[in-house]
C-alpha cells in the first residue's frame, strides 16, 4: 500500500516516488534532501555542498519544497512534523528529530505513538497529545 508523506501546511506529497524530499536548512547552507519513508532508517542524500556543513548535534530547519512552510512540530520544536497518509487509515502525524545525529522517530495515530530510533527514549510520548 503506497504511503504518502504530506506537508501539513499545503498538502503537497513529499515523496512522489519513494524518498521523501525536503528543504534543508542548517544555517550556513540550504538544500534538499531525500529521507527514507521507513520510519528508524536514517539514511539520507544530499549534495555535498550541504552535506559539509552537516555536523552532528546541530539542530537543522526543514522546510517544505512546495511551499516552504517550516516544518517544526507544534508539540515539541526540536522535532519536525509531516502528515502520513495510507488509503483507508486515518491521517497520522509523523515526527523525527531536527537534530543531526540524534535518531528519533515517532509514528502519532489519535491513540497511538510507535517510536522508532534509538535516541527516542528521551522523549516523553505524552507531549504527542496535547491539545
Ligand atoms: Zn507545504
Amino acid at each position: 500500500m503506497k504511503k504518502k508523506f504530506v506537508c501539513p501546511h499545503c498538502k503537497g506529497v513529499l515523496n512522489p516516488n519513494v524518498k521523501i524530499i525536503l528543504l534543508a536548512d542548517t544555517g550556513e547552507a540550504r538544500g534538499l534532501v531525500l529521507l527514507s519513508p521507513q520510519p528508524g532508517n536514517y539514511k539520507y542524500l544530499c549534495d555535498s555542498s550541504l552535506e559539509k556543513h552537516l555536523r552532528h548535534g546541530e539542530t537543522i530547519d526543514f522546510a517544505c519544497p512546495v511551499c516552504h512552510a517550516d516544518l517544526m512540530a507544534a508539540s515539541d520544536p526540536s522535532l519536525a512534523a509531516l502528515e502520513l497518509h495510507m488509503e483507508s487509515h486515518p491521517v497520522r502525524r509523523v515526527e523525527f528529530s531536527r537534530v543531526f545525529g540524534t535518531h528519533a522517530t515517532f509514528v502519532i495515530s489519535e491513540d497511538e505513538v510507535d517510536a522508532y530510533g534509538e535516541d527516542a527514549d528521551g522523549y516523553d510520548p505524552m507531549n504527542f497529545f496535547g491539545a
